[in-house]
Formats: structure tokens, sequence, C-alpha cells
């Protein structure tokens, strides 16, 4: 199944998504696989029979979020200087999103852009790192708050990498999955809600669904200026989640999953939601072994904390709220009254 991102105002930047198992890639280039040791351990010597290209070089990045640095970076980027690369050098992403947001923002440093390759090992890449371009690092000031939109040339998602990911780690996949589902595609809901995702095919499908939901709405909003924020559903609350938690006890699929039940929750106080809905998407999400509850200590401190989010911007907060199974609508106008008397059922005092 190979799908188009086709990026209306960029021609030239259009890609395809190719979802099947690896087939052969033949360069004539000198090409870089960046991995880590994990994903190298798992499937290097795999991707190693698939790839050929004049001059292949393997470049190993320590494997774990507090690597994703600009230090990280240079380290990559002076490698492929020792390696005397040149402008049609070709990077190859293999591994999750933190290799991908690396690779990318590399890509593009690497006088002044080189092409680049993504093949996603985890869930969570395949269906949401996979399109959208965004690529980049983290500092001490948050995540992702240096980088760059930055277009692969092609990406590859093979679902056989996953039977080596921890079952978390995929859950986590399954939560973004969810999320589109919910916001953008009832039918595509009914069928997470009865698939087997342990199939390899129900899994390739799934994938493939998901992909295309995120393309179209990339390929209208490439920028986030309107519906792409949309795919933040989960994520205002999410982010909270995973600040107060030090980015330690949850997966970013994990929080997203906790947050999704508390825009759920806002959406069942406004009407939008019936609790009927609001339970059948608990219950998917307990079905996947995702988090549902979460206990807020202080009402207020968790509001404040909606205000660090980038996405907040002019102190206003975006809430994306499902409108029935299937739609959303974005609200930057929900009082805060009522968002605190939603917050407080959970938990807090
Ligand atoms: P994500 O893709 O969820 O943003 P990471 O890139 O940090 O997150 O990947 C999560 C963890 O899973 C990392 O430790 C990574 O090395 C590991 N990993 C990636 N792909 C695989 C795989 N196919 N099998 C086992 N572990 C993997
Ligand atoms: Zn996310």
């Amino acid at each position: 199944m190979t799908i188009p991102i086709v990026l209306e105002s960029h021609e030239n930047r259009s890609y395809n998504i190719t979802i099947d198992s690896l087939s052969k890639l033949s360069f004539d280039n000198n090409v870089a696989i960046i991995t880590n040791p994990t994903v190298a351990g798992h499937h290097l010597e795999t991707l190693l029979s698939k790839v050929t290209a004049p001059n292949l070089q393997i470049v190993m990045v320590p494997d774990g979020e507090e690597y994703k640095t600009l230090h990280t970076v240079e380290d990559v980027l002076n490698q492929l200087f020792e390696y005397k690369f040149d402008r049609k050098s070709i990077l190859i992403a293999f591994g999750g999103g933190v290799i991908g947001d690396m690779t990318g923002f590399t890509a593009s440093l690497y006088q002044r852009g080189i092409d680049f390759i993504q093949i996603p090992t985890t869930l969570l890449a395949q269906v949401d790192a996979s399109v959208g371009g965004k690529t980049g690092v983290n500092n001490k000031f948050g995540k992702n708050l240096i980088g760059a939109f930055y277009q692969p040339k092609a990406v590859y998602i093979d679902p056989a990498f996953l039977v080596t990911l921890p079952p978390r780690e995929f859950a986590a996949g399954v939560a973004e999955m969810i999320k589109v589902a919910v916001t953008f595609d009832k039918e595509y809901f009914s069928f997470l809600q009865n698939a087997d995702l342990h199939d390899l095919e129900t899994l390739k499908k799934a994938i493939g669904k998901s992909v295309t939901i995120k393309a179209n709405v990339v390929n209208q909003d490439e920028k986030e200026m309107g519906i792409r924020a949309a795919l933040n559903y989960g994520h205002t609350f999410g982010h909270v989640i995973e600040n107060e938690t030090g980015y330690t006890k949850y997966l970013h699929g994990e929080a997203v999953a906790i947050g999704m039940v508390m825009a759920n929750r806002l959406s069942v106080e406004l009407g939008l939601l019936t609790s009927d809905e609001e339970l059948q998407i608990k219950t998917i999400l307990d079905k996947m072994n995702l988090p549902t509850d979460y206990y807020i200590n202080d009402v207020d401190a968790f509001y404040e904390h909606f205000f660090l989010d980038k996405k907040s911007a002019k102190n206003k907060i975006k809430f994306i709220l499902p409108k029935g199974i299937g739609d959303h609508v974005i609200s930057s106008d929900i009082s805060e009254d009522v968002v605190k008397k939603v917050l407080k059922t959970f938990g807090a005092r």
C-alpha cells in the first residue's frame, strides 16, 4: 500500500509512504543509516540485507529521549563530514520517533539540507512521526523547541519491525491511532474496536488508515494553522500530565490516552459527546492496555500548566473536543470554571 503525501504548496517536496514488507533499496550515492544500539541489535542485519550503496555508513547514537539534543546532532554532523558526505548523500532514519526527529533535523542542516528517508520501527513513529515533517531536538527549555519542518524523500513502514517492540511502546502507538479515529473517522473507530492488532495483516490495515487520515489533515494544513490542530486531541491535557510527572512515569502515548479521557469528559460536560460514547472510548483504551485514570492533586496548578504549552497561543487554551465519535470541534473559548469543574472529577479535593 502506497500513500502519497502531496504538499499543496511545495510539489517538489511531495513523497510516498509505503506500507509493506521492506523491499530492496539501492542508491547511487553515499548513505548513512542513523540508528541506536537497541534497534540495531534487533533489526540492523535485516536492513543491511536490503540496502546497497557505494559508500554505506552506520552512525550510532545513544538510545533515549535524553540524547535528543543539539549535542548529538552535532556529533552526527561531524561524522558525516569525516565520511566526506556531499550534498547528494542520503540519511536513513532507522528507529523510533527520537531517531526520526534527530535524523530529519540533521539532514535539514547538513550543507543546508540533504535528503533523508524514514524507516520507522516503533508504532508511534509509523503512524505519527512518519507524516508531517516535524523534526527537531529538545533543550533545557522544553521538548522539540528547536527544529524545522523538513520532509523526507520517502517513508517505508514495515510492521514486521514491531514484533520486538515492548508492549507498552506498542500500546502507546495505538493511542495515536485511537486519537485520529475518534476525531476524524467513526468507521475506523469501529474497526479498531474489533481489531486484533497482533495480527500482522490487520495491523497493516490499521496503520494504513491512520497514516491516510493524518496525511489528509497535514496535506491541508502543513504548518498547523487550522485543522492540523485537531491532531492535538488528548495532547493539551496529555502534555500537562507528562510535564507534572517529569516525563518519566508515562510514555507520550499513555499520557495522551489519559488526556483523551479528560477531553472526553469536557465534551460530555459541554453536550458534545454522550456518556455512552465516552464509555466506548474508555473501553477501547482499556482494552489496548492504556492508562485512563490520573489523580489531579492540585486543579489550579494543573490549569496553570496548560499555559506552559507552546501551542497555547496568547494565553488561550485550545481544546480539541470530540463531537460524537468521528468528528470534533476546536475551541479556545471554554471557560476556566467549566474546565476546572471537569478537572475536579479526576480525584482532586
Ligand atoms: P517513539 O518512537 O515512541 O517516539 P523512541 O524513539 O524513544 O520513541 O523509541 C522507544 C524505545 O523503543 C527506544 O528505546 C527505542 O530504541 C526502542 N525501539 C524502537 N524500535 C524498536 C523495535 N522495533 N523493537 C524494540 N525496540 C525498539
Ligand atoms: Zn502525540
